[in-house]
C-alpha cells in the first residue's frame, strides 16, 4: 500500500510502498477514507515529541472503512493496559503503558490502517468522512478542555484553529460567550472566529475578564497572558501535548484562586461524549483535503498557521 512514512525526525515524510498491515486477534482493518492532520503531527515530525516508533505512519484522526462496511474512527488513544492506577480509576488517558495512534502506532496517512477495536468509535451517519476526521482529536481534546473548565461563562480561546474552531461552537450551544485571542494580525482567523459566533476576536487581551481560557496555541508565552485575562477562580487549560516553555510570571497573576493545568489525551468516554453531541449542536467542520502524496504540503501549512478550521489528508 501507499503511505507517507517517517524514517528520521526532523525529516519530511517520504511517500513509500508498504506491505498492507494484518490485523492481530482484537484488531480492525480499515481502509483509510482520511485522516485529520494535528499540530501533534508535527511535533512529531520535528522531533519534539522524542520517542516515536520509527519507521512510523503518522496520522491519529483516522475515519476508515471496515471490511464489513462500517465506519470507524480511530483517535489518539490507541491502546491501554487497563490494569495500572489511571486504568483502574477512569482516567486511562493517563495510562503508563499507553500506545498512542501516529507515535507508538502506525496511523493513518496512509490506505490501509489497523487499529484495536475497543478504541475505535462509530463515526455518525450525519458526517462525511473528511468532515468527521477533525472529530477525532481536535474535536476531542477540545471537549475535554472544555469539559475541564468548568461552568465557565466567558471563554477565551487562545489559537483559533482546528480545535478552537469546534469547541467554540459547542461552547456557544452550551451558552457560554466565547472569545477568540488570535497571533497579531491574523485578521483572517479572527473573521473566521466571529462567523462561527465569537462575540470578539481579536490580537490583544479581550475586552472584559474571562472566566476560562484554553490555550491551543503551543507558546507558553500565553500562559501568563492568559492569567492575567481571567477573573478570580478562573481556570486556564493547556491542551496542547508539547509548549514553548512559560515565561516566569509574578505569583499575584495566580492569586486568586486561578488555575493552571493542562489536559492529556483522551478517554473513550470523551470520545462517545462529543460524537453524540456533535450532531445535535451541530458541530460543522471547515475542512481542506490534501491528497496522501502532498502531506508534506499539509504539515508545512499547518506550520506557517495559514489553515482556516482543519486539514485532512486523503488517501
Ligand atoms: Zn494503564
Ligand atoms: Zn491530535
Amino acid at each position: 500500500m501507499r503511505a507517507a512514512l517517517l524514517r528520521e525526525s526532523g525529516r519530511p515524510l517520504e511517500p513509500a510502498e508498504v506491505p498492507r498491515p494484518e490485523p492481530a486477534p482484537g484488531q480492525v482493518l480499515l481502509r483509510v477514507r482520511a485522516c485529520g492532520v494535528c499540530r501533534t503531527d508535527l511535533h512529531v515530525v520535528d522531533g519534539e515529541l522524542t520517542h516515536p516508533k520509527l519507521p512510523l505512519i503518522v496520522g491519529h484522526q483516522i475515519v476508515g472503512e471496515a471490511e464489513d462496511g462500517r465506519r470507524l474512527g480511530v483517535p489518539w488513544l490507541g491502546w491501554t493496559c487497563g490494569a495500572c492506577r489511571y486504568c483502574t480509576s477512569g482516567r486511562e488517558n493517563l495510562c503508563d503503558r499507553a500506545r498512542f495512534t501516529g507515535y507508538d502506532l502506525d496511523g493513518g496517512y496512509a490506505e490501509w490502517a489497523v487499529a484495536d477495536e475497543r478504541f475505535c468509535f462509530p463515526i455518525p451517519e450525519a458526517y462525511g468522512d473528511l468532515d468527521a476526521a477533525p472529530l477525532l482529536c481536535a474535536g476531542l481534546i477540545g471537549y475535554r478542555a472544555l469539559r475541564l473548565t468548568g461552568d465557565a461563562d466567558r471563554l477565551g480561546l487562545y489559537g483559533f484553529g482546528a480545535a478552537a474552531h469546534i469547541v467554540a461552537q459547542v461552547a456557544l450551544w452550551q451558552g457560554r460567550r466565547v472569545f477568540a485571542v488570535t497571533r497579531e494580525g491574523d485578521e483572517h482567523a479572527q473573521a473566521f472566529a466571529r462567523s462561527l459566533g465569537a462575540e470578539w476576536a481579536g490580537a490583544g487581551p479581550p475586552p472584559e475578564e474571562l472566566d476560562a481560557a484554553i490555550i491551543f496555541a503551543p507558546a507558553g508565552e500565553l500562559v501568563p497572558a492568559a492569567l492575567r485575562a481571567v477573573a478570580k477562580g478562573g481556570t486556564i487549560v493547556c491542551a496542547g501535548i508539547h509548549m514553548s516553555d512559560i515565561p516566569s510570571f509574578p505569583y499575584e497573576i495566580l492569586w486568586g484562586e486561578r488555575v493552571v493545568r493542562s489536559v492529556a489525551n483522551l478517554t473513550r468516554q470523551d470520545g462517545e461524549e462529543l460524537l453524540a453531541l456533535a450532531p445535535l449542536v451541530p458541530v460543522r467542520t471547515t475542512v481542506e483535503a490534501f491528497a496522501l502524496e502532498d502531506a508534506n504540503e499539509a504539515l508545512a501549512k499547518l506550520r506557517r498557521g495559514d489553515v482556516e478550521g482543519a486539514l485532512v489528508v486523503v488517501p
